[in-house]
């Protein structure tokens, strides 16, 4: 008897030494940091602990501390301020990688530097070429008018030109182009989209909305190897600024593959989710993919729609006419015309199990998708379904309850608000424009809201959405203190939009968005503290380090070296 329990208390000391042999060290761990978690039950802590691609533990150092082995990295983040990776909501990751290499024409102030910059990259392109992108704003220049063929025609003779205004809402041709495209006076307006025309009818290159497609249908598309390229670009641009999720608003199914073979080589640094259009909706219903299908690196299963067009280039559809365009009230996009054709594609999507995100800006357009996503639910009952309307930019006063009722996450780009705050008023007149970018009513409706930046319709740095929700200061300068003011966000509540919020849109909150002990070790450490500086200053602000399931994705130090 003795015998056996000396024996038993052999066996149980031997299994104790091989578990505390076997207790796993940490890969990395990040120490002496000032972490903001964005987990309510811990908001603040001085370390990670990342054990492959997660997080193990989150405490003070010497806590964590107990996970270092012989083999642990140690990073010594000296009192700087760790975050949660961003997750961009809605991004055109593709576009905004190759704009990174196209002309830029977004920061041109004249037609004439306009014309200049297009003559120059023609100069550099080979005969027959497209030469696209740009991301121009007539808006900045004096006179703020709409660029037309003629200015780049007699620099561009042999390169067709297609560059689109920074909202993808409209494009210009010069004449070669819409000689390639067979747009000429004849040619009617097509549904959903306006060729815009001189007083003798004929067309000025300009083209809104549905009528870009003309244009588009013969400009050659990405190669492989091209699309590839602008991909990996993106992926760069985004781990150099901590943005370590995006959702990739109507990709190509092309993107998706090369996402698909960039994950395959291990080299998909950014988490993907994305949200092919529409029209499209019966390839993902037939093969059964339902909302969030996929890996922690690529997802799919959510649809993108459009309602209506934009502000700037005065296709977002309002109740009333625009405030200095008393003919024009907007356009409906070619999508909801008839509304039936939306609501039939909705209510496949739905019935598939698919997420929907719906563009919608103008307060017409928004009450539109929510009398659809109301009739949805009358059908087909209540669920966990995570509707989003993107942007949700100028609403009416009677929609905030129903946005809320409906559980509509509110997926907005604050930099819009900064940008187009310099003239909205003028288009749209004070009333409107005080429930336009309304995050405050939103959140005091308890709508749920998801950052993102629309890049490459804004720049992707979220150091500039964080700037444009706590500051609201339009970027001419002119409303220091802010535009509609009691619109802004405090800085913990737009860091939780950008992170648990993005996740919340893509059903992904338990796997990501705060710095938590189980979830992937996505994590941003910043130059300076975004949570105590002047929210003036945030703009400033660099990204040292991005990490992507505790991988280095960028180093800031090994960068300007
Ligand atoms: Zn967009």
């Amino acid at each position: 008897m003795k015998q056996c329990s000396l024996q038993l208390i052999v066996v149980l000391g031997c299994a104790i030494c091989v578990f505390a042999q076997n207790k796993p060290a940490a890969d990395l761990i990040i120490q002496n940091a000032h972490v903001w978690t964005v987990d309510a039950l811990h908001p603040e802590a001085e370390a990670v602990a990342v054990l492959g691609d997660r997080i193990v533990a989150v405490g003070s150092s010497s806590q964590v501390d107990a996970w270092r082995g012989p083999h642990t990295r140690m990073v010594e983040a000296a009192g700087k301020r760790l975050l949660p990776g961003f997750n961009d909501a809605h991004v055109h990751f593709t576009d905004g990688g190759a704009q990174l290499d196209n002309v830029e024409l977004n920061d041109v102030t004249s037609a004439q530097e306009f014309a200049r910059r297009i003559g120059e990259r023609a100069g550099k392109t080979a005969k027959g070429e497209w030469l696209l992108g740009g991301d121009w704003d007539e808006t900045k220049w004096t006179p703020a008018e709409l660029p037309t063929k003629e200015l780049i025609d007699p620099a561009t003779p042999e390169t067709p030109v297609a560059v689109n205004r920074y909202d993808g809402h409209m494009v210009l041709a010069n004449s070669l182009a819409l000689k390639l495209a067979g747009i000429s006076a004849q040619t009617p307006d097509p549904t959903g989209g306006v060729i815009v025309r001189d007083q003798q009818g004929n067309p000025t290159g300009a083209l809104k909305d549905a009528a870009q497609d003309l244009l588009f249908k013969v400009v050659p598309s990405f190669s492989h190897d091209q699309r590839r390229h602008a991909i990996e670009r993106a992926l760069g641009h985004a781990a150099s600024l901590g943005v370590t999720s995006v959702q990739h608003m109507n990709p190509e199914y092309a993107d998706i593959a090369i996402y698909s073979e960039l994950l395959d080589e291990g080299k998909l640094t950014t988490r993907i989710y994305a949200a092919p259009l529409i029209p499209q909706v019966d390839d993902q219903a037939k093969i059964g993919i339902r909302r969030a299908f996929g890996g922690p690196y690529l997802r799919i299963g959510a649809v993108k729609a459009y309602a209506d067009g934009s502000l700037g280039s005065r296709t977002a559809y309002f109740f009333e006419p625009f405030s200095d365009q008393p003919s024009n009230r907007g356009l409906l996009s070619d999508e909801m015309q008839p509304l039936s054709l939306m609501r039939d594609r909705m209510m496949r999507a739905d019935g598939a199990g698919l997420q929907l995100c719906t563009h919608a800006i103008g307060d017409a357009g928004i009450s539109a998708i929510l009398d659809i996503y109301t009739e949805i639910e009358k059908t087909y009952g209540s669920r966990d379904r995570r509707w989003r309307i993107e942007h949700a930019q100028h609403m009416a006063g009677k929609d905030f309850d129903r946005f809320a009722q409906l559980h509509v996450i509110a997926s907005v780009q604050p930099y819009h608000a900064i940008d187009d705050g310099r003239w909205a008023e003028r288009r749209i007149g004070h009333d409107r424009a005080s429930r336009t970018y309304a995050f405050r009513t939103f959140l005091d409706h308890g709508t749920r809201l998801a950052l993102g930046t629309d890049w490459n319709v804004a720049p992707l740095d979220p150091m500039l959405t964080l700037y444009a929700a706590t500051t609201r200061a339009t970027l001419d300068g002119k409303n220091p203190q802010g535009w509609f003011p009691e619109q802004k966000l405090t800085i913990q509540e737009a860091i939780e939009a950008y992170t648990m919020g993005s996740a919340y849109a893509e059903f992904q909150e338990h796997e990501k968005g705060s710095i938590t002990a189980g979830k992937l070790a996505d994590m941003v450490l910043l130059s300076d503290d975004v949570l105590s500086i002047d929210p003036v200053k945030i703009r400033d602000v660099k990204v040292l380090k991005t990490w992507v399931g505790g991988r280095l994705t960028y180093d800031a130090g090994a960068a300007s070296q």
